[in-house]
């Protein structure tokens, strides 16, 4: 008997669990795509939150519901403006490793205000995107950890 009460256990637990464990399929598009294109891709892939990648395929920038949103206000051809023109941009993305804690991740989220994360490995080219780390992330963990089912 460990005299520890249920809250501690479970704190204990939490803290334990690794970014790879609940990483999430991330979503990217070229650079060279349009702002109408990426919003369409938002739209099929069922995401709020693409990822932007150059000819290695790796992170140049990150593109939320906002930005896409910000651009399309007053201008009329959106299959004009390529995302590279409104992205946030390298070296002001923030990111997390697979090995990473869980609980380290959502710090991020919050103290960044921001919905995703994309999981990145290091490579000699730059930052390969190997998944991502939502607020969704988060919250389906908080419902299994109190139902004991996946969802
Ligand atoms: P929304 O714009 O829909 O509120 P976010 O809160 O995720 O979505 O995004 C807020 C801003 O932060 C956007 O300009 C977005 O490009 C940027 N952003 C989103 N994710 C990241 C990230 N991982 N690193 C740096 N900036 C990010």
């Amino acid at each position: 008997f460990t005299g520890k009460n249920g809250s501690e256990l479970l704190t204990e637990q939490i803290r334990k669990y690794k970014v790879h464990e609940f990483q999430q399929v991330p979503i990217a598009v070229k650079e060279s795509v349009s702002v109408y294109d990426a919003i369409s891709t938002m739209f099929l892939e069922d995401v709020g939150t693409l990822f932007v990648v150059d000819e290695n395929s790796c992170l140049t920038g990150v593109l939320s519901r906002k930005d896409l949103l910000r651009a399309s206000i007053g201008q009329k051809d959106l299959s004009s403006v390529p995302v590279h023109i409104i992205m946030t941009r390298m070296p002001n993305i923030t990111v997390c490793r697979r090995e990473d804690l869980l609980i380290d991740a959502a710090y991020k989220l919050i103290t960044k205000q921001i919905d995703g994360l994309p999981v990145v490995k290091d490579t000699d080219a730059g930052l390969e995107i190997v998944g991502r780390i939502t607020k969704t992330t988060m919250t389906r963990l908080l419902v299994e950890l109190t139902t004991d089912e996946q969802i």
